[in-house]
């Protein structure tokens, strides 16, 4: 049994287990698994970058290797190829669970994957952090809302979502596994986060994963037309990925379990979206219309007000000084070096 002696974080520093920001200290020993995908990579350089040390741990079905090779060699860094439906041993401080893919496009090709992902994966990994006293962290999403009721979504809203329907190994997985962090907290005493991660965008995403942000920006630079689902008017609301990584440690730093939605309330219409597009990439750009896909939500914006007072979080990058930041990124994975994830 891992002893809390052992542990090198602040379970064993600070009797409150309250970790005070920014104090000097010895570095912790950090799961995050799917680190080798988008949201992931980022949150390793900010972790290794603060003196942690990172195990990531991923199966690298829409993570790569090229997000985090640049930290290959570096004695605070490891990457196992391990599936997290599979147990997994480890010893460690904290654990940030991300693994499970994000975009519908990948989500919807195994659903039943995506399930196992979601219940049997966060299952390990809560059983994980029973085992050696960590603290976890659970990357849910805004999709445990589905198509909302309620505008904006406050995390009290419980949700209008289809238990039956395309999306629902993802919305329904996320809720289960939401569920299962909730009852390995009141049963068996886990320290446990969870966040509701609204539409996240930036370097590294994946270029052909259908989501909106990568299509459009692809689309654009590649002089194909912007391929606008449905009418267009359904609205997204879209955060910078540095945005979302300060929230997500600032959650697993703080006392507060949540849940906290951590999005960007600045809310486009896809056809906006589009011209913000227009605007950063190609004036000419053309926008093509195709029929939407099933159970589309018709809007999504977050209300921030709980993580603004309780974590002192609010982004800072808006999606015109954020667009830019990653078109750089894909032109060059696009049309470059093949330095991949490079930025
Ligand atoms: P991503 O697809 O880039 O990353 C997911 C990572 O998990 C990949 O590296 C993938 O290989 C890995 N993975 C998937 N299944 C796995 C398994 N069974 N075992 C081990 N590894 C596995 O997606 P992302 O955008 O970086 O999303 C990260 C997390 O954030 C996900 O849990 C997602 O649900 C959540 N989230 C993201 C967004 C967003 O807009 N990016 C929005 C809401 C929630
Ligand atoms: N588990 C794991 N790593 C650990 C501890 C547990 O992967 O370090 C897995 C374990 O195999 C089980 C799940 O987490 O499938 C839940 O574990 P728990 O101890 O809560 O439940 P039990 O094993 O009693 O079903
Ligand atoms: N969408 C679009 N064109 C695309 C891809 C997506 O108009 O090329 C729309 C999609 O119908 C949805 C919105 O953009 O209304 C966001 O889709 P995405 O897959 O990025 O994320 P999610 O639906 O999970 O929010």
């Amino acid at each position: 049994k891992f002893s809390s002696a052992h542990r090198l974080g602040f379970g064993s520093t600070n009797p409150t287990g309250k970790i005070p920001l920014g104090l000097k200290r010895k570095g912790l020993r950090i799961v995050v698994t799917g680190g080798a995908g988008f949201v992931g990579s980022h949150l390793v350089d900010r972790l290794i970058a603060r003196g942690d040390s990172v195990i990531v741990v991923d199966n690298f079905f829409t993570g790569r290797k090229q997000n985090v090779m640049h930290h290959f060699g570096n004695p605070n860094f490891e990457l196992i190829r391990h599936d997290v439906v599979e147990p997994l041993l480890l010893e460690v401080d904290q654990i940030y669970h991300l693994a499970c893919p994000a975009s519908p496009v990948h989500y919807k090709f195994n659903p039943v994957k995506t399930i196992k992902t979601n219940v049997v994966g966060t299952l390990n990994m809560l059983g994980l952090a029973k085992r050696v006293g960590a603290r976890f962290l659970l990357t849910s999403t805004s999709e445990v809302y589905g198509d909302p009721l309620q505008h904006p979504q406050k995390e009290t809203y419980w949700g209008n979502v289809n238990p039956i329907g395309v999306r629902s190994c993802y919305d329904e997985g996320k809720r289960t596994a939401e569920t299962l962090t909730m009852d390995y907290h009141r049963g068996a005493g886990v320290e446990v986060r969870i966040a509701r991660i609204f539409n996240t965008y930036g370097p590294r995403m994946c270029i052909d994963d259908g989501r909106v942000v990568s299509n459009f920006v692809a689309q654009a630079l590649r002089k194909e037309p912007l391929t606008v689902y449905g009418d267009g008017k359904q609205t997204r609301s879209f955060q910078y990925v540095s945005d979302l990584v300060e929230g997500l440690m600032r959650l697993m730093e703080g006392e507060h379990i949540g849940p906290f939605n951590l999005g960007n309330p600045g809310e486009f219409t896809m056809l906006e979206l589009a011209e913000v597009v227009q605007e950063t990439i190609d004036p000419n750009a053309k926008i093509e219309f195709r029929p939407n896909t099933e159970d589309d939500p018709h809007k999504r914006k977050p209300d921030i007000s709980r993580a603004k007072e309780l974590l002192g979080w609010e982004p800072k990058v808006s999606l015109r000084k954020g667009l830019p930041l990653m078109v750089s990124d894909f032109r060059q994975r696009i049309f470059g070096d093949h330095k991949e994830g490079s930025n």
